[in-house]
């Protein structure tokens, strides 16, 4: 039986770590032809090298995201090296805390750039790729942060409320071309980056876990939990599936 993501190529965006390392990593077991992109280069490299050597096909791109041309040059190696493009998952984003009275213009244009100008650069240049192939699939990277108010992630929150929106329009304006745009509200996963933002406001282990013991589940979620989603979300079950939120969060954030 084909695997679920057979022959489907993909990029994922901000894979050289994180969740995003996760996801391609997943998307590679699972029979996608995957373009490893991020900002370390030595990692990514490995990364790419890893699931190749596991009998996958994949390759490193460097790609900054602020910069259009990274952005284009991004989605010209799937179609440069694959022959196309079916999913595109705009992981990449930063989540640096500055308090609402303490933030600057320069910081609020920098995580705009990353988390939200880099991914409408992104779509913009994969939308022909995925057209030329009859179709395709945009997964975008979400937070609770976009629904609720958190101290010192107003900025970042403004950046994923932004993505939502584009997501939803995206999901309306490329129905037509039968490429779907979905969204993942993503809880709580303690990356290694993660780890190191909340440690730089003096956030240790004792607090973690009073942290996971006050979540809806007392669970945080994983790099694992997240792929699962975007695995759906990219393969042919999802085919009818755009304009979604998948709530991959254990229960934090729930609406009605
Ligand atoms: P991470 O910091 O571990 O990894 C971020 C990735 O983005 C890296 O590969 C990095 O190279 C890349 N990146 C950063 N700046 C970039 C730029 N200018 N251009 C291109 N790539 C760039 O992050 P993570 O914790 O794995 O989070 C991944 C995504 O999930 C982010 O969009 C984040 O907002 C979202 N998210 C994370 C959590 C969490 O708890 N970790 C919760 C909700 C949402």
């Amino acid at each position: 039986m084909d695997k679920p993501l057979q022959n489907k190529i993909a990029i994922v965006t901000g894979s050289t770590a994180g969740i995003g390392e996760g996801i391609v990593r997943r998307f590679a077991a699972e029979g996608a032809k995957v373009v490893v992109s991020g900002l370390e280069k030595k990692t990514g490299e490995r990364i790419a090298a890893s699931i190749r050597l596991a009998g996958g096909e994949a390759v490193f791109q460097f790609a900054d995201l602020r910069k259009p041309e990274h952005c284009k040059a991004l989605i010209r190696r799937a179609v440069d090296e694959f022959g196309g493009l079916d999913v595109l998952v705009n992981n990449a984003g930063i989540y640096p805390h500055s308090k609402f009275e303490e933030t600057t213009a320069d910081f609020w244009d920098t995580i705009f750039e990353i988390n939200a100008r880099g991914v409408f650069l992104c779509v913009q240049a994969a939308a022909p790729a995925m057209r030329a192939r009859g179709g395709g699939s945009i997964i975008n990277i979400g937070s609770c942060c976009a629904f609720q108010h958190y101290e010192g992630l107003f900025a970042y929150g403004a950046t994923k409320g932004t993505l939502y929106h584009m997501t939803m329009a995206m999901a309306r304006k490329f129905a037509p071309d039968h490429i779907r745009a979905n969204w993942i509200t993503v809880g709580w996963v303690p990356t290694e980056n993660e780890r190191k933002v909340e440690a730089a406001e003096g956030h240790d282990e004792a607090w973690y876990e009073q942290a996971r013991q006050r979540l809806p589940g007392q669970e945080f979620q994983t790099v694992d939990d997240v792929a699962a989603g975007c695995v759906f979300l990219a393969g042919g079950e999802a085919r009818q599936v755009t304009g979604s939120d998948l709530r991959v969060t254990g229960g934090q954030c729930v609406r009605f």
